[in-house]
Order: C-alpha cells, then structure tokens, then sequence
C-alpha cells in the first residue's frame, strides 16, 4: 500500500498546514537546478505557536500508555514505508545520494522507530526504583521512596543535512523524544525540505490515526532566526541538533541564556583518529589502504563519523598502505556533496591544507565533472608539525584525510593526548601489536564515545550498546548518544516520591504496577 502525500511548502503546525512567505526553494545538487515548490519560512509567529500547542499537548501525550507509545512509533514507521519511491526519489534529488543508500537510510529510520518502540514496551527506560520504609531503623526511621523517570517537555529538533531520513525529521532524535514522552518541533534542513514535508506529513498522520493531541508534533522550516526563536521559546525544555560547531555553539549560547536555561545536545565535530599498529601494516597494509580509502569516500565523505586522521608509525610497512591508498583514491570519482554550502566548505578547507608549508598533498582523486563536486584529498605531516598548529586536527567535512607519521609509540600516545574530543578512535591491530595498543587505549577512552578494531568508524549500528557522543567539540555533553537507545535518557528526568499514598502515585510505582516492570528493589534487580 502506499501513501501520497503532498509536497506543498507549508509549514506543518498542529494539525493546520500554513505558510504564507513562501520564498525558498531546495536545489539539486547534482545540476545546481532550483525545485519547485517553493517552501515557507516560519515567523516568530508560527513559531510561538507550534511551541504553545506542544507545550498544550505535553500532559496528554505523556501520559499515554507504554502501548499507545509505542504503537504511535510504529504507525509513523508504517507510514514512512509507505510513501513508496516518492520519498526516496524526492530525497535523491534533494541530496544527490543515490537510491540504494538512501533506501539502507529509510530501512535505518523506521528500524529505530520500530526499536524505541520495544523499548518503550519493556519498561526499562522508566528506571523504577523502590526503596521501602524502614519505620523501626535507628537512630531514624527511612522514608518510602520510589523513583521514576518522566519526560522533560517539548523538544526541538534540528534537522541533520547529511542525513535526510535518519537524522532528520522523522530521525534518531526524533524517534528518542517521542519514545520519552517529549512533544516534538523540527525544524526541519532547508537542503531537502520536501523530503522533510514528505515525512512530517507521515507523522502527522500517525498523531491523528492514534487519536493524540495536534501539538505532538510539528515541522517548522526558516532561517538562522528560526532556530533561534524555537530555542529561546519557554515552552522547549531540550534541544536535538546534529550539524557544525559554529552552530551548535551558537544553539548552546542561547539555550544558556534563557531565563531557564535548557539543555542542548549538540553533536558536531569529529576527525575520527585511526592508529595504523606495525604488525597489522607488516600482514595486511594494502588492505588496510583501500579499506581507508573506501570509508573516506562514502557518501563524499560527509558523515561525521569519516576518518579525516590517521597516526602510524614511520616504516616501509607504511609507506605499501600509503601507496595502496593513493592509488585507491586517485580512481575515486567524486559525487556531489549536499549543498553548495558544504561544497565550498569542502574546497576551502583542502585548499587550506593543500597550500600549508608543512603538509603534502600525497593524492587527490580524479577530476571533477559536474557541479558541486570535488575530488577527495589525501594529505600527510609528522607529528612536530601536527602539534605546531592546531587547526591540523579540525574539521574538513568531506573525503579529506591527513596521515601524521610518529617516530615511535610513544610519540603516537603523545599526540593523541593532545585530540580534541572525538566520536569515534578507531585502531588496526595485528596480535603483534596487543601489547603497545593497550598503553593508547586509556587515552583514547578519554577522548572519543566509540573504539573500534580494525573496522572503519562509518557505518553506525543503532542498538542499545551504540554509543555515538563523546567529549566536547563531538558533543556538548559526553554523557549521551545520539544514536542507539541510550538516546531516550537524553530527554528524561528522574522524579522521586517520598512517603506518597498508594492512591497517589504513578501506576508503575504503585505495588501492582511495579511488580509487572523491571526495577529496583531496594537496591536489588527485580522483574526482569
Ligand atoms: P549547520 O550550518 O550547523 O546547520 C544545521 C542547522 O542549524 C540548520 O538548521 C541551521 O539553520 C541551524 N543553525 C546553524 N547555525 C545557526 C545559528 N547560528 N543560529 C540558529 N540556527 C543555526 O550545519 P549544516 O548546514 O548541516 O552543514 C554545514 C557544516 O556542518 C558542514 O560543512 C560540516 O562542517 C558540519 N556538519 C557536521 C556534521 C556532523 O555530523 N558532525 C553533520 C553535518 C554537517 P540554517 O539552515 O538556517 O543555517
């Protein structure tokens, strides 16, 4: 079956469609084309007024059954499936990303509906404790406390966009608010705003068919102020937002600045060092040079998890990975990067690296043709150079990669003592190499949220073990995720009731209702 929605530039607010100033229109950047239709820009206005009805919609919403939830995120799924080739087809040509990734990111979408959706069954999330009264303990008797963990209040979503389905309307921090009771308001990247519309009207659907409150959700697109107005507004009570650091910071700013300030979960800026060890260069370099190649050059390198870092020690074993490497990347054909934003971002900053007196370019892929594309960039320096200017170890979004040659071990931990916080630390390692690995591994534990061995960082499974977060500048806050289950607790908050009746609490902390869930009896796991 499927579901045609249509594509009409409105703004989704509650259950009305609107939009008077209808001035922006996406782009394909692949031929640099305008598409129709031209999409709204929402004043402060609509704005005010997609925060009050979640703010209205709250109590209700959260007070749903785990059932109703749960169904409720499966319904959007179902919709989402259900629009059929037209949204994978609006979205290529709002992106450039071929079909068959954009179907995986559709399939990775509703998957991590349908998974919070389990999760809101199972009870977990609730994190009921129960400690019970100790009326004759001395020299004071403890009260009755029980502990349940309740949702924090309207969240704003940014919108990712290199992500257009799974980190975007319908996406991992959209799945995880709603999964935690929270009413939801995108704002939606104007680098494919059909799509957004196209998604949004499907879990606008789901709201009606389950019969809950309008101000559940809404879909808001517009400019910097935009962004700005959802944040400030005292309605949102957390922010989701997955993009650059100037604009997570700027987000952070404002959310600090509010009266009630609020959290911001920020994810940003990640290099994603990989630690090439001599043994696993001695047996497999080649294949460690076009596994590398391979993982920078996905996707044109726009995720955030694209390994742009890589450390090694000097030796012969090295210099096969490097030739393996080149050669992988000289036959790699560049495809359009996502906007003409992130495009010249892309240019300037190899441009950048490729004019810095203490770095080489070492490979560039083949020639561009067609518009907003670029070839990848393979780059190298040793770590003298690499410590003397820091900017070595920032952000290029795109297949940009710069390999730091290190003399020894040592140096190789010196250097990643000095990392920015990362999302992700990824290590090849032979047998041979166990024993020099184990000293980096504390340190890489402090710096990055992911280690992984002899893999490559992109491709991130959503689960409940995944953790996609890490220290400051790849997040504003280490203590989360973005993507997995663990991104339910980013919008919750623990609530504890002392000595209240029976009558008056929670179902699920009442005596009945506690024995059916997983919980805390009196420090003890129960229920599960
Ligand atoms: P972005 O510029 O940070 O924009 C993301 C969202 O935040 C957009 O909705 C944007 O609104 C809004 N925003 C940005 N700055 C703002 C501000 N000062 N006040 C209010 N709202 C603001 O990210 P992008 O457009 O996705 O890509 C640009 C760069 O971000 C890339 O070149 C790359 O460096 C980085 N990026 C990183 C990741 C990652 O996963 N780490 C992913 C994507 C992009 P407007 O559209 O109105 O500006």
């Amino acid at each position: 079956m499927t579901q045609s929605f249509v594509i009409s530039g409105d703004l989704l607010i509650g259950a009305d469609s609107t939009g008077d100033n209808k001035s922006v229109r996406a782009i394909n950047p692949a031929t640099g084309a305008n598409l129709e239709p031209a999409f709204a820009i929402a004043s402060e206005a609509d704005v005010a007024r997609a925060c009050e009805l979640a703010g209205k919609a709250f109590d209700t919403y959260r007070a749903t059954s785990p059932e109703a939830r749960a169904t409720f995120l499966e319904t959007i799924a179902t919709n989402i499936m259900e629009i059929g080739d037209a949204l994978i087809e609006r979205a290529s040509e709002e992106t450039g990303l071929p079909a068959a990734r954009l179907q995986g990111e559709r399939a990775r979408t509703v998957g991590q509906l349908r998974l919070f959706a389990q999760v809101v069954r199972s009870g977990e999330w609730l994190d009921l404790r129960v400690d019970p009264a100790l009326p004759d303990r001395k020299p004071l008797p403890r009260p009755d406390l029980r502990l349940r963990q309740i949702p924090l209040g309207p969240v704003a979503v940014f919108g990712a966009s290199n992500f257009p389905l799974a980190f975007s309307v319908a996406g991992g921090d959209t799945a995880s608010a709603l999964a935690a009771g929270c009413p939801v308001v995108v704002k939606g990247h104007l680098a494919h705003p059909g799509t957004g519309e196209l998604v949004g009207r499907a879990i606008r659907a789901a709201v009606v068919a389950c019969g809950l409150p309008e101000g559940t959700f809404s879909l808001l697109t517009g400019a910097n102020e935009t962004g700005a107005a959802l944040v400030r507004n005292p309605h949102i009570k957390a922010v989701g937002f997955t993009g650059s650091r100037g604009g997570g910071l700027a987000l952070g700013a404002i959310a600090a600045a509010r009266p009630e300030p609020i959290p911001v979960y920020a994810e940003m800026s990640s290099v994603n060092p990989v630690f090439l060890f001599p043994a696993a260069l001695a047996a497999r370099a080649e294949a460690i040079g076009t596994g590398f190649v391979g993982s920078l050059t996905m996707g044109a390198g726009q995720f955030c998890t694209n390994p742009g870092l890589l450390f090694a020690i000097d030796s012969p074993d090295l210099d096969r990975f490097v030739a393996t490497a080149s050669a992988a990347l000289t036959g790699s054909v560049p495809a359009p990067m996502l906007t003409p934003g992130i495009h010249a971002a892309f240019d300037n900053g190899v441009a950048a690296l490729a004019g810095h007196e203490a770095v080489k370019t070492i490979a560039r892929g083949a020639p561009a043709e067609g518009v907003n594309r670029s070839p990848g960039a393979f780059f190298e320096t040793d770590v003298e150079e690499f410590l003397a200017d820091e900017r070595l170890g920032h952000e290029v979004f795109g297949a940009s990669g710069l390999l730091v040659r290190c003399k020894d071990i040592d140096q190789m931990i010196a250097v990643a003592e000095k990392l920015e916080g990362q999302l992700t630390a990824t290590v090849q390692v032979d047998a041979g190499d166990y024993t020099i690995a184990a000293k980096l591994l504390p340190v890489l534990e402090r710096k990055v949220g992911r280690i992984l061995a002899n893999g490559w960082p992109t491709g991130v499974e959503v689960s409940h073990a995944m953790v996609h977060g890490g220290p400051f500048p790849a997040t504003s806050d280490s203590r989360t995720t973005s993507v997995g289950t663990l991104a339910i607790r980013r919008f919750l908050r623990p609530v504890s009731y002392q000595d209240l009746p029976e009558g008056l609490l929670p179902v699920e902390l009442q005596d009945e209702g506690v024995k059916g869930l997983p919980h805390l009896m009196d420090g003890v796991r129960k229920g599960n």
